[in-house]
C-alpha cells in the first residue's frame, strides 16, 4: 500500500481469504491526481480525454496534449490507461449535421476512424509519452460495436508508431491496447473481439443505456435506467466468459464498479479490477476485504438468475 493512503482495512486489496483485487481511478483533469493518490487507488483504470477538446480550457495540440498526459503519467504510480477521444452523444460534439438519435450517432470510434487528423494527433502524442514509460500508458477505445474498428485502430496505431521510429522517437512496443464494453453487440460475442485485443474495460453506464434503451440523461424515464437490471448483469457475465476463453483480462470503469452492490456482483463474476471515482475506493476495499471470495460468488450466481433490479437489491440487504 502506498504512503498516504487512506484505507483501513487490515487486508487491503485482498478478500478474507486472499484473492487479491485492484481498484483503479476514473480522472479527466490533473486537479484530480492528488485525491487519486490520496484515496489508495493503484494507477487510473480510465483517463477520459474529451475535456481537452471542449470547455474554457481547450489543450488540443499534439504537444499540449503530450504534456498534459506526460503530467498524468508522472503525477500517479501505476499503470495509466488512456481513453482514445470519446466525442458524440451527450459530449459536446461539435457536429456538421444534427442528429436524430446522437447516442446511437456519430460518437466514440466511428467518429475517430472519419476524423483521421484528430486521431493521429491524439495517437501521436499518447504513443510518444508511452515510449519514454515503457510499461505504463494502456491506450482504451470507446463505443466499439464491430470487429472492423478494432482492426482499423491497430492499424493506425501501427502506422504512428512506425513514423515515430523513423524519427528516432522511442515506443512501447507492446502497449496494450482494450476496448470498451459499452455495446451489447461486443458483450455477446466477447470471445471474437477479445481474441484481437489485450484487455477489455466495460462501460456498464453505456452498456445500460443501450441494453435498456434508456436514455442516460433523461430524466423523465431515470427509474428505467437500471444497471443492476439481470440483463445488464447477463451482459456482463457474458463478457466474462468470453474473455477468460481468449485469456484477456477484464475490468469496469462505469458507475457500477463504484459502487456497493455493484462491485460485489462484479467482483463474483470473477472480474478483478474495478475502477471508479477516487472517492469510492476506500469504500469498496473495505467491502471486497470484507468477505471471502467463495460469498461474492455466490452473490453474483444467485443475483444473475433475478427478475429485476429490486429483487438484487433486496437479495443484498439479506447477503450483507
Ligand atoms: C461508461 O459508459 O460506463 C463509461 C465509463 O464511459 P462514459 O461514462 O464516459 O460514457
Ligand atoms: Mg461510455
Amino acid at each position: 500500500q502506498k504512503k498516504g493512503s487512506k484505507l483501513k482495512c487490515s487486508n487491503d486489496f485482498e478478500t478474507t481469504d486472499g484473492v487479491p483485487f485492484k481498484l483503479m481511478a476514473n480522472i479527466e483533469f490533473e486537479a484530480e491526481l492528488n485525491n487519486a493518490s490520496k484515496s489508495g487507488s493503484q494507477g487510473v483504470g480510465l483517463l477520459r480525454t474529451e475535456g481537452l477538446l471542449f470547455g474554457k480550457r481547450v489543450r488540443n495540440s499534439p504537444d499540449e496534449q503530450q504534456e498534459f498526459y506526460e503530467h498524468i503519467v508522472e503525477g500517479i504510480e501505476g499503470p495509466v490507461t488512456i481513453r482514445l477521444f470519446d466525442i458524440g452523444g451527450d459530449k459536446n460534439a461539435r457536429r456538421p449535421h444534427k442528429e436524430t438519435n446522437p447516442f446511437l450517432g456519430w460518437r466514440g470510434i466511428r467518429l475517430l476512424l472519419d476524423e483521421k487528423k484528430l486521431l493521429r494527433s491524439q495517437l501521436q502524442a499518447i504513443l510518444t509519452v508511452a515510449g519514454k514509460n515503457p510499461g505504463r500508458v494502456k491506450i482504451l477505445v470507446p463505443m466499439v460495436s464491430v470487429i472492423d474498428e478494432v482492426r482499423e485502430i491497430r492499424n493506425e496505431i501501427e502506422k504512428v508508431q512506425g513514423a515515430l521510429l523513423s524519427s528516432g522517437v522511442d515506443i512501447d512496443e507492446n502497449i496494450p491496447l482494450g476496448l470498451m464494453v459499452e455495446v451489447p453487440s461486443v458483450a455477446l460475442s466477447a470471445y471474437q473481439f477479445a481474441r484481437e485485443i489485450d484487455f477489455m474495460s466495460i462501460g456498464s453506464n453505456d452498456l445500460t443505456q443501450y441494453t435498456l434503451a434508456v436514455d442516460r440523461g433523461n430524466d423523465r424515464i431515470h427509474t428505467l435506467f437500471q444497471h443492476y437490471h439481470p440483463s445488464v448483469l447477463k451482459l456482463i457475465k457474458m463478457t466474462v466468459d468470453g474473455a477468460k476463453k481468449a485469456d484477456v483480462e477484464v475490468s469496469v470503469c462505469g458507475e457500477l464498479a463504484g459502487d456497493e452492490i455493484g462491485a460485489a456482483c462484479l467482483f463474483g463474476f470473477g472480474i478483478k479490477e474495478l475502477s471508479m471515482v477516487p472517492s469510492s475506493v476506500p469504500k469498496i476495499n473495505e467491502l471486497l476485504c470484507s468477505k471471502s471470495a467463495e460469498e461474492f460468488i455466490k452473490l453474483a450466481d444467485h443475483a444473475i438468475e433475478l427478475s429485476s433490479s429490486e429483487e438484487l437489491e433486496q437479495l443484498y440487504g439479506e447477503w450483507k
